[in-house]
């Protein structure tokens, strides 16, 4: 797919395409198999909710392969799936500060703790964290609503990836800021390629009525062009690190081990095979005057992860929510982390809901399994030249 396999994926990735090939092999099949537990497989969306941007009270879904499938058998989920464990938390929104049963330490629901911890409204976030628990959402499983092609294109989501390239226009362009300014580009460029390659790799071939890859299809959006390969390669790195980061504090927190006794161990197999110099984040905003950049970058990230609610095809807008908050939660680790000042690591850890985390184990899942359809694609590619 003309990427130089052995040369670094960026100037902050001070890694090899080859080599994250390599951690990928290594932790494909326990990342797999962590988001299809019951604790990584569900997610929480409201399908209706109104596009903040502009009126879509016009949207419609009548497409079988964009419509959802959510969870109304609740008999056969976990207990700390249940509606009655789920609605012992409160809407923050609505609540006054001191009886805030928060949802920040997604311990608390997902053991049944009752712990009650003050419930912090700050600016580190770069989703907003609180907007799964609206009355409004349902419970999604996420394995049974697979990201593939699904049919949803033309002006409509052409002027949704508009939108979210226009997030991209920083006021400031010095030099010195062109890192970040470029990582922006790259994460939203990546997460358009990396829903490419599932798209590619799952198509309806209408002659079989079978799912499956589509060689023509992949080239056209991705495999022609290094540079969204390159991107792809460049978020994984990114929310690699952002998991490498979090390491040592995950070790500490009980998967309530009573439900699966393989989920910490595999979190530990998949963190413990990444490596520090996968990217270099603090490349990014280095001085005092990039503070108000951080800022801008954090409340465009924002944005994108608000233009989602209007994207009309609802298996697309679920994929599209998991993966931008994943990657929100990836820069909230990578850039609010004090690395100084050990309590408040913790503390961002701590705080982290249970949709963030399955967020962001799903948005690496999506980036393994794009970069192992990426090589397939690459075998299959050969393989027809070779036959020419
Ligand atoms: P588009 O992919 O719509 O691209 C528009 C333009 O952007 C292109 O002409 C090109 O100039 C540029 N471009 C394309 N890729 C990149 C890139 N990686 N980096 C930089 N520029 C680029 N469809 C599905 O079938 N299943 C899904 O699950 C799905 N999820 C989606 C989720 C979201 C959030 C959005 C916005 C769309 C989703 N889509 C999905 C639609 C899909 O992304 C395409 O928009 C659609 O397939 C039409 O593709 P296209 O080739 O016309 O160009």
């Amino acid at each position: 797919c003309k990427v130089e396999k052995d040369s670094t994926v960026s100037t902050s990735c001070n890694i090899t395409f080859q080599e994250i090939n390599n951690i990928n092999e290594n932790i494909r099949n326990d990342l797999q198999s962590l988001v299809n537990t019951d604790f990584f497989k569900y997610f929480k969306l409201d399908i209706y909710k109104q596009c903040p941007f502009w009126d879509d009270s016009n949207r419609l879904c009548t497409d079988g392969s964009c419509s959802i499938d959510i969870v109304e058998d609740w008999s056969k989920l976990p207990e700390y799936w249940q509606p009655e464990h789920l609605s012992e938390l409160k809407d923050p929104s609505n609540s006054s500060d001191e009886d805030l049963v928060t949802d920040c330490s997604f311990l608390d629901q997902l053991c049944n703790d009752n712990k009650k911890l003050q419930y912090m409204q700050n600016d580190i976030d770069y989703c907003d964290v609180n907007e799964f628990e609206s009355k409004e959402s349902v419970l999604i499983d996420l394995t049974k609503n697979p990201e593939r092609f699904t049919g949803y294109g033309g002006q409509q989501s052409a002027n949704i990836w508009k939108h979210i390239y226009g997030e991209n226009c920083f006021s400031m362009d010095t030099q010195g800021k062109c890192l970040a300014k470029d990582a922006f580009y790259r994460l939203v460029s990546g997460l358009h390629a990396s829903i490419g390659v599932h798209i590619s790799n799952e198509m309806l071939n209408s002659e079989t009525g079978q799912w499956g890859p589509n060689l023509e299809f992949f080239m056209s959006r991705v495999g022609n062009f290094p540079d969204r390969i390159t991107n792809i390669y460049f978020n994984y790195a990114v929310v690699a690190k952002s998991l490498w980061k979090i390491m040592p504090f995950l070790k500490h927190l009980d998967f309530c081990n009573e439900y699966d006794n393989d989920v910490k161990g595999k979190i530990i197999n998949i963190t413990s095979q990444l490596d520090s110099n996968i990217f270099q984040e603090d490349l990014l905003f280095k001085n005092d005057l990039d503070y108000s950049l951080k800022d801008e970058f954090r409340s465009r990230f924002k944005n994108v992860t608000k233009i989602m609610d209007c994207v009309d095809c609802d298996t697309c807008r679920l994929w599209g929510k998991v993966q931008t908050t994943g990657y929100a939660t990836s820069l909230k680790i990578l850039f609010e982390f004090d690395e100084a000042d050990e309590e408040s690591r913790q503390n961002v850890v701590d705080k982290l809901t249970k949709y963030e985390l399955i967020a962001l184990l799903n948005t690496f899942d999506r980036l393994s399994q794009a970069i192992e359809a990426i090589n397939s694609f690459e075998r299959m590619y050969n393989k027809n030249m070779n036959n020419l």
